[in-house]
């Protein structure tokens, strides 16, 4: 597929620092490659520690004006931007599908599913609200306001090039922060171009800098440790996750963390078949199960296995995998060569210890990236597909016989970000819901995400919650200002 946009001026393969465009310093580049082919789709610009700085520097001037001016000023600026991105919606998927190979009607879907979280952030940025506490004192009035907390530099994966970004950003800029942000070397251009619709929307020079790399620890060493940078907002892997937060701790930095998820699905007996099934293959395959909240373990209850691993492998079956250009295709590849062979692995492990594959189980003829939609069943808890999160189109069906079990599967895992429960039982719903520990429960349904509801894990997934009017908190700080002498 060649490079077709409308607006050629959206590929930007430069770093975006301080309001410009700029090459490394020690003129370093990587290159962004199509995983659907290995094409080379362009070749960014890497910055490291030095430029990392200088835009941090940029962020804390750009900073102390935007903070100063009235919310609905802010606001008018994301309003704009957000009608920037709905007018290059087709630019902007067809550069996500290009770095990231997801088919061309999720990348249209995400683009508009990012540009909500602008102008949500936009209209709740006008209600940071503060209190007024009687004291016990009658000479005395306690009173709190939020404060943008400052300086926040972000770190985004590759599953989503636009949306983990404008989840981070929006609500920054909406109180009055300034953001740095490093995306994934996978998909810079996804960010880029946003930077420039940014610049074009009028958000002022210095107040939000992209900073493409491949060497992301000069740049997050830079971003955790510098003391102008008050926040680090991050999604991606667990074990990442875990060194940014030991590294923030040498300045006391806050931290939002969206790692990584295990999500659950449970299916019970007196569950609407039909609609589990079209949940969880939604769920499990999903941008070809790449995504943090995507299904990794079904628990189906076994009064209704058999007939729900027929009918959804009769699902799965009718997937068609190919290119995100091709009209036809359901499913792209995964990202790299490297998640491919992970993958695999993973099935590997299941089939050595005893697992069926009912389809799939593979890489896919197509070669390349492509790895063939896989169910697995006779699958149990000590296998890598119970412990670990597949980040792949696999999905291995586990059977349970009764609610404690389900609840007591779902919890037999260190993350907690989403779960899915699948039950006609409205006490059951309930028990469930409450029963297990994840920061997302969807019930009888599985596209639970979007900008008005606050996304985010427990226990190992993370802390702090994107979208919704929790989603403001993170960027913000309580101060308390006691008035005395009344
Ligand atoms: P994934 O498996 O989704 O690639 P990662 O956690 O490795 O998850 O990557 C998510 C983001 O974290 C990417 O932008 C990546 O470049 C960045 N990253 C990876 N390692 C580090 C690190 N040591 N310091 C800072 N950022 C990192």
């Amino acid at each position: 597929m060649k490079l077709e946009l409308q607006d050629s001026s959206l590929l930007k393969t430069q770093a975006f620092i301080n309001g410009e465009w700029v090459d490394g310093d020690e003129g370093n580049s990587f290159a962004v490659s199509n995983p659907a082919n290995g094409e080379q789709v362009a070749v960014v610009a890497s910055v490291g520690q030095a430029e990392t700085r200088r835009a941090i520097d940029a962020a804390q001037v750009a900073m102390q004006s935007w903070k100063a001016l009235p919310a609905a000023q802010r606001s008018a600026v994301l309003e704009q931007w957000h009608a920037l991105i709905l007018q290059n919606q087709q630019d902007l998927a067809t550069l996500m599908t290009l770095e990231q190979g997801k088919p061309l009607f999720e990348s249209v879907g995400e683009v508009a599913y990012g540009a909500s979280y602008l102008k949500w952030f936009a209209e709740e940025g006008k209600r940071v609200y503060g209190d007024v506490i009687p004291t016990p004192q009658t000479n005395r009035r306690g009173i709190v306001i939020k404060q943008p907390v400052g300086v926040v530099a972000a770190i985004t994966p590759w599953n989503f090039p636009n949306a983990m970004i404008a989840r981070k950003v929006a609500p920054a800029l909406a109180v009055g922060c300034a953001i740095v942000l490093k995306p994934a070397a996978e998909t810079p251009l996804s960010a880029l171009a946003l930077a420039e619709l940014a610049k074009r929307a009028g958000v002022p020079d210095g107040l939000f800098s992209v900073l493409p790399s491949a060497d992301a620890r000069a740049v997050g060493g830079e971003m955790t440790s510098n003391p102008l940078v008050k926040k680090v907002t991050f999604t991606g892997s667990t074990p990442v996750g875990k060194l940014l937060m030991k590294q923030c701790a040498e300045t006391v930095k806050r931290t939002s963390m969206e790692l990584g998820g295990n999500a659950p699905v449970i299916i019970f007996d007196d569950a609407d078949l039909d609609a589990a099934i079209e949940g969880a293959l939604v769920s499990k395959y999903r941008n070809s199960g790449q995504t943090c909240i995507c299904a990794n373990r079904l628990l189906v209850q076994e009064g209704i296995y058999d007939a729900f691993v027929e009918k959804f492998a009769t699902a799965v079956n009718q997937f068609q995998l190919g290119e995100g250009f091709d009209k036809n295709t359901t499913h792209g590849p995964v990202i790299t060569g490297k998640a491919l062979t992970d993958i695999h692995a993973k099935v590997e492990n299941a089939v050595a210890e005893g697992a069926t594959v009912v389809t799939g189980g593979k890489p896919s003829d197509l070669g390349g990236n492509f790895y063939e939609p896989t169910i697995l069943t006779g699958v149990n808890s000590d296998m890598r597909v119970f412990r670990e999160e597949i980040f792949g189109p696999v999905a291995p069906v586990f059977k349970f016989s009764t609610e404690e079990e389900a609840i007591s599967m779902a919890n037999d895992t260190e993350f907690g970000l989403a779960a899915y429960v699948y039950t006609q039982n409205l006490g059951r719903v309930w028990r469930v819901s409450e029963g297990i520990e994840y920061g997302m429960v969807g019930v009888n349904e599985t596209a639970i995400s979007s900008e008005v509801i606050p996304f985010g894990g427990v226990k190992e997934s993370g802390q702090g919650r994107e979208g919704s009017k929790y989603g403001l908190d993170d960027y913000l700080e309580t101060k308390y200002i006691c008035m005395g002498g009344l």
